[in-house]
């Protein structure tokens, strides 16, 4: 059992390849963006059969695409800095600039379709149950668990509307140019956002005190309670959060109010003479309305409007200067689909769906045989598959990768 297994997911990982390595060959000069100052930068690649490399350099798009075309990577990354010398050890580079990235993952994001898509897996006899990773399978008792992190349309969904939030954000508060900013599907369950211009001196202090201002890190209440007291002219955070509480006034059902923490007796005023409430807000009479309310229902009220206007961004990817970002027209190794370009613009991306667009197998019509384990139902351009649930399936060539670079089928034709 465990050596034909062992072979199933050889002669899978061996499929995949094969078909990267075609995309490699043909496609992927079509798509594959390269960074401006190509020579200044550090490439790192996950090879299926070595594994991760890095400190590698090209001195223009043919070299990297004839480097793709060769290795046929899992996975491709590239420096957000460019340096005097990119192919040398860290400490050695000479750092000159890098861009800021922002990394919008549906992982750093709540949503409840994780609990009916998210699982783990025992590698050995692929028992498998939704939630948390137990120390030892409860069939087998093997310790080689896997989680199985699926994303579905309600993902993607959520990882736009935070986006969203951030492009408003960097556009309005921050002064970044549409042309400065270009916005991407990673090729999983997000977005990532290149900004170039003068932000690409910025040291790592400075690219912290960005991450923790979209995070709302440090927006404590009663500070803000403070400040706000006479801000509605202000400009910035204090008047999104300002405008994120007279959206949830205007609109929270009495439930939401209370599940908020909010006083009987000001939910029941808001439930009365909502108009009246938000009219005086309005008209500046903010601390009026403050005092009114209490302070211990304006904290929670605020607290809730920092939440709820702050951007759950990957932090950790903002602030690093030496990150290594996927590349643009590169495959993800998890799914076959590519990190795209969706744009620069809001427009862009409330009419971009990843699924017609990071697919550069969808006009292959060749269906492939596959044994899935299990899977949710899902879309790709106008068509659904599944859910699928131990069973062989014929699909064409997009859906059936993801199914197999997700690890939850084998090839079986
Ligand atoms: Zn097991
Ligand atoms: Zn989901």
């Amino acid at each position: 059992m465990e050596r034909s297994l062992e072979r199933l997911r050889e002669d899978t990982r061996r499929f995949v390849k094969n078909i990267f390595s075609k995309y490699y060959s043909s496609l992927a000069s079509t798509f594959i963006e390269e960074p401006p100052r190509i020579s200044g930068r550090e490439f790192g690649f996950n090879l299926f059969d070595k594994g991760i490399v890095r400190h590698i350099s090209f001195k223009s798009r043919d070299d990297l695409l004839e480097y793709l075309k060769a290795n046929s990577p899992s996975d491709c990354y590239y420096s957000s800095a460019f340096y005097m010398n990119p192919s040398a050890s860290m400490d050695g580079k000479g750092w000159i600039g890098a861009e800021l990235t922002f990394d919008i993952d549906a992982d750093h994001i709540h949503t409840d379709c994780k609990a009916e898509h998210d699982r783990w897996v025992c590698t050995s006899c692929r028992y498998e149950e939704d939630g948390d990773i137990p120390e030892r399978c409860p069939n087998c008792g093997g310790d080689k668990l896997e989680e199985r992190v699926w994303f579905c349309e309600r993902c993607l969904l959520a990882a736009r509307r935070e986006t969203m939030k951030l492009i408003e954000i960097l556009s309005s508060e921050f002064g970044v140019e549409e042309d400065n900013m270009t916005i991407y599907f990673s090729g999983h369950r997000g977005f990532h956002i290149h900004v170039s211009g003068e932000v690409e001196g910025l040291d790592q202090n400075s690219r912290r005190e960005i991450a923790d201002y979209l995070l709302g890190v440090g927006s404590d209440p009663s500070v803000y309670f403070e400040r706000m007291i006479a801000a509605m002219d202000a400009g910035g955070a204090k008047l999104r959060i300002l405008r994120a509480i007279y959206d949830l006034l205007s609109s929270a059902s009495p439930e939401d109010l209370k599940a908020i923490g909010l006083k009987r007796s000001f939910i029941e005023s808001i439930v009365e003479d909502r108009d009246r409430i938000l009219g005086r807000m309005l008209e500046g009479g903010f601390d009026r309305f403050a005092r009114e309310v209490g302070l211990t229902s304006i904290r929670k009220l605020i607290a809730k409007a920092v939440e709820y206007s702050s951007v759950k961004i990957d932090s950790v990817v903002t602030l690093d200067i030496h990150r290594l970002i996927r590349l643009p027209g590169s495959l993800h190794g998890k799914t076959g689909l590519m990190k795209s370009r969706v744009g620069s613009s809001l427009e862009s991306l409330e009419g971009y769906d990843p699924l017609s667009e990071a697919t550069p197998f969808r006009d292959f019509r060749d269906h492939v045989k596959l044994y899935v384990y299990s899977a949710p139902k899902f879309r790709i351009e106008d068509e659904s598959y599944g859910p699928f649930e131990g069973e062989e399936v014929s699909l064409p060539l997009q859906p059936a990768l993801l199914l197999l670079c997700k690890g939850v089928a084998y090839i079986s034709g």
